[in-house]
């Protein structure tokens, strides 16, 4: 099992595996923000992680969430649910 190293605020260096972490990425950004819970004192951290961090953590088998910071209009909304209907493979959207 892979262990990821890293630090909380409160207990110094913790060690984790790829189970206990999520990222969230915004597909403007090529980072994102992972956070764990801390296998010592049982908070949420939250950490930046660069495009190597997250290339990192995903090659590993983390989890990810993917989150808009820019607000949705409604036109993308109405673009993306067409999309939806004529898309065989709407996943590929979610790379755009
Ligand atoms: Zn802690």
């Amino acid at each position: 099992m892979t262990t990821i190293k890293t630090t909380c605020s409160r207990c110094g260096d913790v060690e984790l595996t790829p189970h206990d972490l999520a990222l969230e990425l915004d597909p403007a950004e090529d980072r994102g923000t992972y956070r764990f819970t801390c296998p010592s004192c049982g908070e949420i951290e939250r950490r930046p992680a660069n495009a190597r961090v997250v290339s990192v953590l995903l090659a590993t088998g983390v989890v990810y969430e993917i989150i808009r910071t820019d607000p949705i209009t409604e036109d993308e909304i109405e673009n993306f649910v067409s999309a939806l209907n004529t898309e065989p493979n709407p996943f590929r959207l979610l790379t755009h």
